[in-house]
């Protein structure tokens, strides 16, 4: 008989430290229960970006807050998709009740338009695969109820010229080009299918820092009215959410 071990085998016994501070008293997301509550010390966030409704988790400003920079970081690259149902929970968990009930299905004081709904629509997929919004957005239908349609995908590069709309696109300083080039990457969405009638997309990602990716996401949906954004962090650069 053959018995082969490889290193991995053992992972399952041998719970890794806390990955702020190393402590061996690990809960879940790899951190402890102290480096998580400094992880997630920041208040929800609600705010407007050029028209649409964000709700954010949390602020994340990188350079102030070492242990909420670490777990995302660690999520980077990686489909950890019990991670993302974790902090779907703490989504959930942080939202006063007076806002999410009214989305809910049969809620009896809907937000929605009378014989409309909401649903939830995952940013695309990154171009590495990566599928932490879905998973984010699963994680959230489990707890509340709402139904995920996973309907939004890369343009393929080259069609996207035609999205474009921007006067500021002809001429300008070479900075403004290089950030128009990027806003350009990501205005390149479009829908794999219809939603059904009467449903109302709250689209959902990971991270939300210009608002970008939110923004070509509500334009492949037509810019529809009451559309709103979810996310888990808002991610500020200078700690006044501008960038
Ligand atoms: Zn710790």
């Amino acid at each position: 008989m053959n018995f082969s071990f490889k290193p991995h085998d053992f992972e399952f016994f041998i719970p890794a430290n806390c990955m702020s501070c190393q402590s061996i008293c690990v809960t879940q997301l790899r951190l402890c229960q102290s480096c998580r509550r400094a992880a997630f010390r920041n208040e929800p966030s609600e705010f407007r970006n050029s028209g649409l409704n964000v709700t954010a988790a949390t602020t994340w400003i990188p350079d102030e807050n070492r242990a909420l920079s670490l777990l995302l970081k660690s999520l980077k690259g990686n489909d950890f998709r019990e991670d993302w149902a974790e902090l779907a929970r703490e989504f959930v968990a942080r939202l006063p009740l007076k806002r999410l009930e009214p989305l809910c299905p049969n809620s009896t004081d809907s937000g929605a338009p009378k014989n409309q709904r909401f649903v939830l629509v995952p940013a695309p997929a990154s171009s590495e695969g990566r599928l932490h919004a879905l998973h984010f957005a699963e994680g959230i239908a489990q707890l509340i109820g709402l139904e995920v349609f996973d309907v939004l995908r890369h343009r393929p590069s080259g069609q996207s010229s035609h999205q474009i709309t921007d006067a500021s696109l002809e001429g300008g300083v070479p900075a403004q080009k290089a950030r128009d080039k990027k806003q350009r990457k990501l205005r390149t969405f479009y829908r794999s299918r219809v939603l059904p009638s009467q449903c109302i997309p709250i689209i959902v990602d990971d991270i939300v820092t210009s608002g970008g990716t939110a923004h070509a996401a509500w334009q492949a949906f037509g810019r529809i009215e009451k559309a709103q954004v979810w996310c888990f962090a808002h991610r500020q650069l200078d700690g006044r959410g501008k960038l």
